[in-house]
């Protein structure tokens, strides 16, 4: 078959890959013009640097699996993380169990309440009761008002923004699990890995693996509309040409598929357009200090722009970068203001914070600062959402769509796209 794939992301290129091992001739469009979508990097120093921070857990099998197969698993090295939490304008060290029994903000039976509910998601296995209550009321209830108010609140709200009250149980429940897997038997120990040159190596390894089973990954390349054709087979328009195809899988946001093929049933689409996803402003910073020992700084108050500080070198070390890697992440609307504001604008708020934040941090540390924009970077899990989730066959017979929103009862990530890619492609194979 010749079968289109639109998007370059890890599902897009993991699907292609299966299906070129098949014999099937593959062509992938990707809009912009370099690959990997939110997994996409840029040069720093003589290395890459992810343009939104990666960090991959020892559950992540389809990952793990994939790897082995490129032959690229040596490359993945494990570490463990430094956390801390932002709260009451003070840093608190929050990666041990020992570091949660000290935690002040909190009173001394919500912390135990809150560790005990941390060890006790990793072993629950039905989801669905959670699926009809919000993520405040599943947390309210396990570990009360105060761990809401002081931890839990403001990071759904980091995450989620205005639609903090709309995220379900079901999200809240499956990010401590994964906390906790992420521990393995030595609850003390999280590890976290990452992959060398950054996740943009295997996105690498696939294009040239897809190009050596004579696929085309055709970057800068904009799809404008796919449309079905009299006979059965499906005309992808770019700018500069019309292909035919006889299968067409589309990676990319649910909402876009439908502005891309009008051809879809009006109830469908609907369906589609009614999945929400927040955008993300993500900020890099090379500098020539560290901030702090932390890895991972969960910003648990209101008035800062960003909600998560990640020092990436204190994770992974300095490598080819030359630099300290910091990132600011905000998640927030595409309506937002804030998210088409200009770089400079939103650099000088972001820097802004850090000071208060870091009081001793000043403009002659920094030596340059890159800012990426995610237009859809995470799904928001609202009541019931597993009902509404569409399958990857659309009702249109050869157009096919794998999209992050479709990821769940877990949370959008690397392993689960790989995961995504190779259910399209038995999709369209069977
Ligand atoms: C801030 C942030 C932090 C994250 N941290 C982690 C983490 O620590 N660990 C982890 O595992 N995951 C993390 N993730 C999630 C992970 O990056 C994603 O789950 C994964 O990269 C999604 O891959 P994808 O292929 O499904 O989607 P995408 O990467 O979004 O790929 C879709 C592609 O489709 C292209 N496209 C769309 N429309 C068109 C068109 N009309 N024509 C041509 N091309 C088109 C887009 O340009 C894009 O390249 C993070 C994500 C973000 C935003």
């Amino acid at each position: 078959m010749k079968i289109a794939i639109i998007g370059a992301g890890l599902t897009g290129l993991t699907a292609a890959y299966k299906l070129a091992k098949e014999g099937h001739h593959i062509t992938v469009f990707e809009k912009d013009a370099t690959p990997g979508g939110l997994a996409a990097a840029f040069p720093v120093g003589s290395d890459h640097l992810d343009r939104f921070y990666h960090h991959v857990f020892v559950s992540d099998s389809e990952l793990l699996e994939l790897l082995k197969e490129l032959s690229l698993a040596q490359e993945l090295q494990w570490y463990e993380p430094k956390n801390a939490i932002y709260v009451d304008d003070k840093l608190h060290p929050f990666t041990s169990p020992l570091d949660l029994l000290c935690f002040k903000p909190l009173r001394f039976v919500s912390r135990i309440r809150m560790g005990l509910l941390v060890l006790r998601s990793k072993f629950i296995r039905d989801y669905r009761p959670f699926e009809h209550i919000t993520a405040r009321e599943w947390i309210v209830r396990r570990s009360g008002q105060d761990a809401y108010h002081k931890v839990w609140g403001p990071l759904l709200r980091s995450k989620f923004d205005v639609d903090e009250e709309k995220v379900s149980g079901t999200w809240i429940w499956n990010k401590f699990k994964l906390r906790g897997s992420s521990r393995g038997k030595n609850i003390n120990k999280e590890q976290l890995g990452y992959l060398n040159g950054g996740f943009i190596t295997l996105v690498h390894r696939l294009i040239d693996t897809i190009k050596g089973l004579n696929g085309t990954v055709a970057l800068n390349t904009l799809v404008r509309a796919i449309k079905r054709l009299p006979d059965g087979h499906w005309a992808v328009e770019t700018d500069t040409v019309t292909q035919v195809f006889d299968r067409v899988l589309f990676t990319g946001a649910p909402e876009l598929l439908s502005f891309l093929c009008t051809d879809l049933p009006d109830n469908y689409r609907e369906s589609i357009e009614a999945i929400k996803l927040k955008a993300n402003l993500c900020l890099a910073l090379e500098l020539k200090e560290s901030l702090s020992p932390y890895y991972w700084i969960t910003i648990a108050q209101d008035g800062l722009p960003f909600v998560l500080i990640i020092e990436h070198t204190n994770l992974v070390g300095q490598r080819g970068y030359h630099s300290h890697v910091v990132y600011l992440s905000r998640y927030l609307d595409r309506s937002d203001p804030l998210f088409s504001a200009s770089d400079e604008e939103i650099t000088r708020l972001f820097l802004d914070g850090l000071k208060k934040v870091f009081p001793q941090f000043s403009m002659g540390n920094l030596k340059r600062a890159t800012l990426s924009r995610a237009p859809y970077a995470q799904p928001v899990v609202t009541l019931g959402y597993g009902d509404r989730i569409p399958d990857i066959k659309t009702p249109l017979e050869g157009l096919y769509l794998a999209s992050m929103p479709q990821i769940y009862p877990e949370d959008r990530g690397l392993n689960y796209a790989i995961g995504l890619g190779k259910k399209a492609a038995d999709k369209i194979l069977f």
